[in-house]
C-alpha cells in the first residue's frame, strides 16, 4: 500500500489544523486541514485513509486505485476571491503566499503582472504551460484584474522563449487591457523587485513590497490555480514541476503531479539516474535547497533536480552569499559536503539589512565583487564558493 506524506505547512503562515482524524477514509479533493491565521486550506491529493496525524503532516495509506481526472470540488462561492481561498491557492512559484490574502489589496491605479521569467537555469513547466495553455493563462488574469480591479495587465516573459510569446500574442490579441512584456535575459529576472523595476519603471526600496506602488505580481502557474478554482472548482491538489540534470530524460516536464509524490518517483519517471550522480536539489539551482528521494511534492515546490557528484576540496573555504541566489546556509552546506572547512563569509556589496534581514539593494544589478574576494582571502580563505548571479 503506498503511504502517502501530506505536510502541514505549504504556505507563508503557521501550519494548518487537521479537520480529519486517523481511520477517516478521504477522497481526492477532500478538505483535511484548515489555516488558523494567515495560510492556506490543504486538501487531499490522493483517495485514502488517514493512518497518522502530526503537528507537521496528515499521512495516508493510498487507495489501490486512483483517479487522478476526479476530485471533491470546493464548494460553490458567491465571489472568486472566495473560491480561490477555498482551493488553498498559493504562490506556486516558490514563495507560497496565500494568493486569496494577496488579490484582496484593490489596486484600482495599479497593473496586475503575470510572472512567466523563469529565470531558475534547468526549470521549463512555466514556459510549457505558457507555449500549451496561454488562453487559460489570459482567463485567469482577467480573473485577478477583476478581482484587484486593476485596469491593465502584463504578461513578463523573456522574449527567448519564442514558441510562448507567439501563443501569447495570439492569446491576447482582443485584450486591449493586457500586454506582453519582455523582460531582459538575465538572473533575476523574475524577481519582483527587477519586474516592477522593468515593466513600471519604479525602484521598490530592499522590503518594499509590490502592492504600495499598486503592482500585484502572480507566477503563471499559480494564476492557473486561479482559473482551476473559479472555472472547475478543484482544489490546489496538483503541481507542476521540472525534474532534471543528472537523469536519463533532461528537462522532463511534470504536470498536474499530486502533492505528496515523492522527488524518487519522479526521477524514475524522468528515466532514472545518469550515474555518478550527487545530491537532489528542491528548487531550482539558485535558489534550491538539499533533498533526498523522499522529499516531497508541495503547492511551492517547482522542481527536483539531480547534481554532480561534489568535487572534493580540502583547502579553506570562503563563501560569498547573494540573496537572489546562494544563502548562507546553501553556500555552508555546499562547502562541507565538499568536504572543506568554512573560514570566512561576506556578502555581496550590495546586500543591506532590513528589519534584521540582509536584502539586495539592486537585484540584477550586480557588482564586481573584487573587495569581498580579497576580504575573503585575508581571512583565510584559500578557495572560494560564489552564490552571486554576477560572478
Ligand atoms: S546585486 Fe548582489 S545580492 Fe543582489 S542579485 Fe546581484 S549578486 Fe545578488
Amino acid at each position: 500500500m503506498k503511504k502517502i506524506v501530506l505536510p502541514l505547512k505549504q504556505h507563508v503562515g503557521g501550519p494548518c489544523q487537521p479537520v480529519i482524524r486517523i481511520g477517516d477514509s478521504v477522497q481526492r479533493g477532500q478538505l483535511i486541514a484548515v489555516p488558523h491565521g494567515l495560510g492556506a486550506n490543504i486538501h487531499a491529493s490522493y483517495s485514502g485513509t488517514i493512518t497518522e496525524v502530526t503537528d507537521t503532516c496528515i499521512v495516508m495509506d493510498a487507495d489501490s486505485r486512483q483517479d487522478f481526472t476526479l476530485y471533491v470540488p470546493i464548494p460553490a462561492s458567491e465571489t472568486k476571491l472566495e473560491m480561490i481561498a477555498a482551493a488553498g491557492v498559493v504562490g506556486a512559484g516558490g514563495a507560497g503566499f496565500p494568493t486569496a490574502v494577496k488579490l484582496k489589496t484593490e489596486i484600482p491605479t495599479g497593473v496586475f503582472i503575470a510572472n512567466a521569467a523563469e529565470c531558475e537555469p534547468l526549470l521549463c513547466h512555466n514556459i510549457k504551460q505558457v507555449e500549451e495553455h496561454a488562453d487559460q493563462l489570459v482567463r485567469g488574469i482577467k480573473y485577478c484584474m477583476e478581482i484587484t480591479k486593476a485596469p491593465k495587465a502584463y504578461i513578463a516573459i523573456k522574449p527567448k522563449h519564442k514558441k510562448a510569446v507567439i501563443a501569447l500574442i495570439k492569446a491576447v490579441l482582443h485584450e486591449p487591457d493586457i500586454d506582453i512584456y519582455r523582460l531582459p535575459d538575465m538572473y533575476p529576472a523574475g524577481d519582483e523587485r527587477v519586474i516592477v523595476r522593468e515593466v513600471m519603471g519604479i525602484e521598490l526600496e530592499p522590503g518594499q513590497l509590490p502592492g504600495t506602488v499598486g503592482a500585484c505580481i502572480d507566477n503563471v502557474e499559480t494564476i492557473k490555480h486561479v482559473a482551476e478554482a473559479i472555472e472547475d472548482r478543484k482544489p490546489a491538489i496538483d503541481k507542476d514541476l521540472t525534474v532534471s540534470g543528472r537523469v536519463q530524460r533532461k528537462e522532463s516536464v511534470f504536470v498536474n503531479v499530486p502533492i505528496g509524490t515523492t522527488a524518487g518517483e519522479l526521477i524514475e519517471r524522468a528515466g532514472g539516474y545518469i550515474k555518478p550522480h550527487g545530491e537532489i536539489v528542491v528548487g531550482g539551482p539558485q535558489t534550491g535547497r538539499a533533498g533526498t528521494e523522499d522529499s516531497l511534492v508541495a503547492k511551492n515546490c517547482g522542481a527536483f533536480l539531480v547534481a554532480m557528484p561534489f568535487p572534493q576540496e580540502k583547502r579553506d573555504v570562503g563563501i560569498l552569499i547573494c540573496e537572489c541566489g546562494g544563502s548562507e546556509e546553501r553556500l555552508t552546506h555546499v562547502a562541507e559536503y565538499m568536504g572543506a572547512r568554512v573560514v570566512a563569509r561576506e556578502m555581496c556589496k550590495r546586500m543591506v539589512e532590513v528589519n534584521g534581514r540582509y536584502r539586495c539593494g539592486l537585484p540584477g544589478v550586480c557588482p564586481g565583487q573584487a573587495e569581498k574576494v580579497i576580504a575573503l582571502k585575508r581571512a583565510g580563505a584559500q578557495v572560494l564558493v560564489v552564490g552571486t548571479c554576477s560572478e
